[in-house]
């Protein structure tokens, strides 16, 4: 179990009864879902423990227990479509096989579209006996209300500063403090991030730089951003515009940044001013999720790029 679940899991494991729908929210990338499969195992698991070794626990670790079912975007499509929440409510209708309840666990809640939605709300209104729904979400403000409202929620913290570090170090990952500052402090974030992720940082700043100062152009920063991977390219970006709002508004900066780093960071803050950097915020933002083909991933550098060059 991750550390930083540890109350959490506590509180979930001594109370009486779990709810029939439960929704566990909290930021990306602190293990959501982790916690939720184990949660299923604990229900199916023949010692009603999650204790990873009987062949309850072991065929819902390997996604072929017959009386957990899984719900997830499915590949190529951008949302969970009405004929998957209809199998789930089928799904719990029927008698459990081995253990004694059926749980189903739906990864991306938030996905759900408004069919897929209003096919669920019955079976959350009146759930079948011994069934159980363990929703996962990231953005639990896009879930239907009604959806919402019928679920008890359970919020995730992120690690504390000193759990994120062991965590990234005891997998190894370089520069684990400005790792977890880029990751906004969600370490499992930053293990599918790329092994040279703090030297692209700075690399980024350095293209930020150059451009602030008019040493380089946005189309030249752009020649030497647009191969980079877009989800991590603008996931630092998005980061670094928190840090530099920040700065602008408070002086403070954010935990993890430090040493060089937040010299170079002052001194951007100091050439910018808060419209641009809001501008940059915005654009990264909005172009998180995009399918991006290789022209529309320049067109999105040049954009941002162009957020950040000097005025008049
Ligand atoms: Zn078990």
């Amino acid at each position: 179990m991750l550390p930083w679940h540890k109350a959490a899991w506590n509180r979930v494991a001594r109370a009486e009864q779990l709810p029939h729908a439960l929704l566990i929210t909290g930021p990306p990338g602190i293990g959501k879902r982790p916690f939720a499969e184990r949660l299923a195992r604990r229900l199916v698991c023949e010692q009603g423990t999650a204790c990873d070794a009987c062949r309850a626990c072991r065929l819902a670790a390997s996604g072929h227990h017959p009386d957990v079912l899984t719900l997830r975007v499915p590949e190529g499509k951008a949302e969970i479509p009405v004929d998957e929440a209809r199998a789930v409510n089928e799904f719990l209708t029927l008698k459990p096989h081995l253990a004694s309840r059926r749980v189903v666990l739906i990864v991306d809640a938030d996905c759900l579209n408004r069919s897929a939605s209003n096919a669920l709300l019955k079976t959350l209104e009146e759930p079948p006996p011994e069934s159980y729904l363990l929703l996962v979400s990231d953005a639990p403000a896009r879930l239907l209300p009604t959806i919402r409202s019928r679920c008890q929620n359970l919020v995730l913290p992120r690690p504390a500063q000193g759990e994120g570090l062991s965590y990234l170090k005891a997998h190894q990952v370089p520069d684990p403090e400005l790792v977890l500052a880029l990751a906004h402090g969600a370490p499992l974030r930053a293990l599918t991030w790329p092994k040279d992720a703090p030297a692209l940082a700075q690399r980024l700043l350095a293209s930020l730089e150059a451009v602030a100062v008019g040493r380089g152009s946005a189309l030249e920063a752009t020649e030497a951003w647009h191969a980079v991977d877009l989800e991590v390219g603008l996931s630092f970006l998005t980061e670094v515009a928190s840090v530099l709002t920040q700065l602008m508004v408070t002086g403070t900066i954010a935990r993890g940044w430090h040493g060089t780093q937040e010299g170079r960071l002052r001194a951007l803050a100091a050439k910018l001013d808060l419209t641009q950097v809001l501008g940059v915020w915005d654009e990264a933002l909005s172009a998180r999720g995009l399918a991006a083909a290789p022209l529309d991933r320049r067109l999105v550098w040049d954009r941002l790029f162009m957020h950040v060059e000097p005025r008049g």
